[in-house]
């Protein structure tokens, strides 16, 4: 058992947390066997396992189960999936106009207003074809507002079907919305390819229109709503993603989301942007909220009541239960930059990371490129990205949730760094108290064993009448 667990907390009614923050293994025991645990650390002879007590002996053999204590030489070697090194995901920017100006938007991109041409998507479609791509990937349709280019959209999809990508893989089809503008075509769109579909609603009117507005100021609140019950008419499931700006809104937007029966949602604390650089906000108060939301969420779901699902949520307990597999890109390092999100802006150029899509020093090639992989492979950037691990950050190397946090989103980091890619690298997030307020309650709560949580993981919300 390695020397690096240490007793993290005590929960209520005695039993222990065993942490390596390390590794990110942890366990939960009684304070019973203590002295074992403190024996194992240093390892223990194999002619003196006779001498454990009965107690001692069943628990020393649940952790040599769980592969925390290790027989001999014969260490517990763990490899992540192998999605890992592949492109899950490849978003195309079909188009970088939008009718909106939200206050905070950072597609300030050298494309702006720009349309993709029919000839940029076919090139596009071929490159995609050359990519190192994972048996089931998303394309995500995102950047200015898709819908108003659904030609374009069109398009891309009839080639991408009629392509060797279909043959070879199962592709699944995603975009994020606006939802001011909806109509029949796009409606006929959305379900004969069962998209996935994100809508980007910030809670109720009062906060939403402070910050989604139209060039007249206006707030397009009223507009998602009516294009909301438009989708709900045609049963098109969506879920929603809030960009939570300050401490009161999390709250705020999750009962406004509970009472209009969302049943996915989720909340992204806003990033840097030119428009809008990061205020200092009271980020673990955000946590805690985010914390009791789920709470909320939970207790519903074991009644079997309604209530949204909190995507943010079960994305932290995946990393509390799997840190040496952490399936969301964003929440693990390396992260996907590069390697499993590839974005195609509205000329061709190829970027590792949607978010850095204005920043020329994170543009690959062209589309147009006859190896797109070969050269995103060999980039000094991406190369560099792939070396980083988690806990490197400066003043991330003695955290306790290293392994769950994994050091959070690569580009908030070089915003953080004022642009300075080389600081970027090891620049702690400015999102840290987030993660480390979310991760310190989460764990606790998880180690204490709440019965249904595996089930609320993989649930489908309870909608009722
Ligand atoms: S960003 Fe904060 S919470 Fe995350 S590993 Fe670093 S110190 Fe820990
Ligand atoms: S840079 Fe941020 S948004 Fe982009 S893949 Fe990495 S973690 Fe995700």
């Amino acid at each position: 058992m390695s020397k690096n667990y240490e007793k993290w907390k005590t929960l209520e009614g005695g039993s222990q947390v065993y942490l390596n923050k390390y590794s990110g293994e942890w366990f939960v025991s009684s304070q019973m066997t203590e002295a074992l645990f403190d024996r194992l650390r240093y390892g223990i002879a194999t002619e003196d396992i006779n001498e454990l007590s009965p107690i001692e002996a069943s628990n020393l053999a649940k952790l040599i189960e769980a592969g925390i204590v290790d027989i001999g030489s014969n260490n517990n070697d763990r490899k992540p999936s192998v999605e890992r090194g592949q492109v899950t995901l490849v978003i195309i920017e079909a188009l970088n106009y939008c009718n909106l100006a939200c206050t905070y938007c950072f597609e300030d991109v050298p494309t702006k207003g720009r349309k993709m041409t029919f000839e940029t998507a076919d090139t596009i479609v071929a490159s995609i074809e050359k990519l190192n791509l994972a048996k089931n990937f998303v394309m995500e349709f995102n950047g200015g507002e898709s819908f108003s280019n659904i030609k374009t959209l069109c398009h891309i999809i009839s080639k991408v079907e009629s392509s060797k990508i279909k043959a070879n893989h199962n592709v699944s089809y995603g975009v994020t919305s606006n939802l001011t503008y909806l109509n029949e075509q796009i409606i006929n769109l959305l379900k004969k390819y069962n998209f996935s579909v994100s809508v980007s609603l910030d809670g109720e009117k009062f906060d939403h229109d402070k910050n989604r507005i139209f060039s007249t100021g206006k707030g397009s609140h009223e507009k998602v709503m009516n294009n909301i019950k438009i989708l709900n008419e045609n049963r098109i499931n969506f879920s929603t993603v809030s960009v939570i700006s300050e401490p009161g809104q999390l709250t705020r937007s999750y009962n406004f989301l509970k009472s209009i029966k969302i049943p996915y949602v989720s909340f992204a604390i806003r990033r840097h942007s030119d428009r809008k650089p990061l205020e200092d906000v009271d980020y673990s108060f955000i946590a805690n909220e985010l914390f009791e939301a789920f709470q909320d969420s939970f207790l519903h779901f074991q009644k079997k009541e309604f209530s949204p699902k909190l995507l943010d949520a079960v994305i932290l307990i995946k990393n509390l239960i799997s840190p040496f597999d952490p399936q969301y890109m964003c929440l693990r390092t390396p992260c996907g930059a590069g390697t499993n999100m590839i974005t195609y802006d509205t000329g061709g150029d190829i970027y590792i990371c949607q978010d850095l899509i204005k920043e020329p020093q994170f543009k690959v090639c062209n589309a147009s490129e006859p190896e797109p992989q070969d050269l995103i492979d060999n980039n000094d950037i991406v190369r560099k990205l792939r070396s980083r691990k988690p806990g490197g950050n400066i003043g991330c190397e003695e955290c306790d949730f290293q392994m769950f946090c994994q050091g959070g989103c690569y580009s908030t980091s070089y915003y953080a760094s004022n642009k300075d890619v080389s600081a970027s690298f090891a620049k702690k997030t400015p999102h840290c108290e987030f993660y480390y307020q979310s991760f310190s309650t989460m764990l606790g709560y998880v180690a204490s064993g709440p019965s249904g949580l595996a089930e609320y993981i993989n649930s489908t919300p309870y909608i009722g009448d």
